[in-house]
């Protein structure tokens, strides 16, 4: 089969693998039918180390359930499924308490185990890392329930651990696929007020269309100024950071309110942490990490099949998996807001 393989900063190549197979009886085969390009697999594709067997890529997809292992329950072959980037076994403690992505026996696509952006994926610990959908879909809401493997689930994340809720003042903190889908979710826990800061026109508009009501495209202290002005001086209740870079940490530590909290999604770039004498004066709280995605599917299904949130527009580009290497440089180059693959 072919499938996406990582060499070095910018060299992305397809090429053929062995064929994707069940090794335990909890895996299962999957044939994939959209997968995606995420914001994270650019931080590889700007500095990985150079490596001669390379690395699999991809851990978002949704696709049909091929073949199961003999302890595998809670689907058959053809079931349609979403996969969340991370694969999790949904009994121990950690998944009963919704965080899937500490699973005791859990791990992350595209590194513990095989990448989604290829034609076929074997999916560990099946029962509990996969969602079944309903039929009666339409085609049109693929992108969005293909959102559900990461990027949708990741920016209710940091709006739950940014305790977004009715009446809140709220700021995103980067306009990527994960900042907008952080505005859907602010947006649809009640948020009052929703700032984004971004620069790029095209997704600060449909930032606004989902729900952004200001907008400071200025970076750093400035930034911070203007999200003061427009919170008549205190700052927000909550930030979604989602970039994961010092400068976006030290941005959400200043524009918070005091008492407030900031929810990090973003990949942190760095092993230290800036702004922490200031952000112990404000009494913040900082949270968040990997999203368990897998736990909020339930919630976030419904508001997507009943047409309430559209986060699959942030796909702004589908590519055929030869094309994914393009796929990769049109992100990088921030030509396209997110990719997505067809195989
Ligand atoms: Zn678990």
């Amino acid at each position: 089969m072919r499938a996406t393989v990582m060499y070095g900063p910018g060299d992305v190549r397809i090429e053929n693998v062995p064929d994707a197979s069940l090794i335990e009886p909890t895996d299962a085969l999957v044939t994939v039918s959209f997968a995606s390009i995420c914001g994270s697999d650019l931080w590889p594709y700007k500095t990985m180390e150079p490596s001669e067997s390379g690395r699999r890529m991809g851990h978002e997809s949704i696709g049909v359930v091929e073949e199961i292992g003999a302890d595998v329950h809670t689907m058959k072959v053809g079931d349609l499924v979403v996969m969340p980037f991370a694969f999790s076994d949904g009994t121990c403690g950690f998944c009963h308490e919704g965080l899937h992505t500490s699973c005791v026996n859990g791990g992350y696509f595209g590194g513990d185990a095989d990448g989604a952006q290829a034609e076929a994926v074997r999916i560990p610990q099946a029962d509990g890392t996969l969602f079944v959908l309903p039929g009666g879909h339409d085609n049109a809401q693929m992108a969005s329930l293909l959102t559900l493997s990461d990027v949708m689930g990741t920016g209710h994340h940091a709006a739950v651990v940014a305790r977004v809720g009715p009446g809140k003042t709220v700021a995103v903190v980067g306009d990527g696929a994960v900042g907008l889908c952080g505005v859907i979710a602010a947006r649809r826990l009640g948020a009052e007020k929703i700032i984004i800061l971004g620069r790029h026109p095209d997704r600060i508009a449909l930032a606004k269309e989902f729900g952004a009501t200001d907008v400071v495209s200025e970076r750093g202290d400035e930034a911070a100024e203007r999200v003061k002005e427009l919170t008549g001086g205190d700052g927000v209740h909550s930030v979604l950071e989602c970039v994961g870079l010092d400068d976006s940490m030290l941005t959400a530590i200043e524009i918070a309110r005091p008492g407030g909290a900031v929810g990090r999604v973003g990949v942190p770039q760095e092993d230290t942490m800036s702004g922490g004498r200031q952000s112990f004066y404000k009494n913040l709280l900082i949270g968040g990490g990997p999203a368990p995605v897998r736990a909020y599917i339930e919630e976030l299904l419904p508001d997507i099949l009943d047409g309430n949130i559209e986060p699959g527009r942030v796909f702004d580009r589908t590519v055929p998996l030869d094309e994914v290497p393009e796929g990769y440089r049109a992100m990088n180059e921030r030509e396209s807001i997110k990719v997505m693959v067809e195989p």
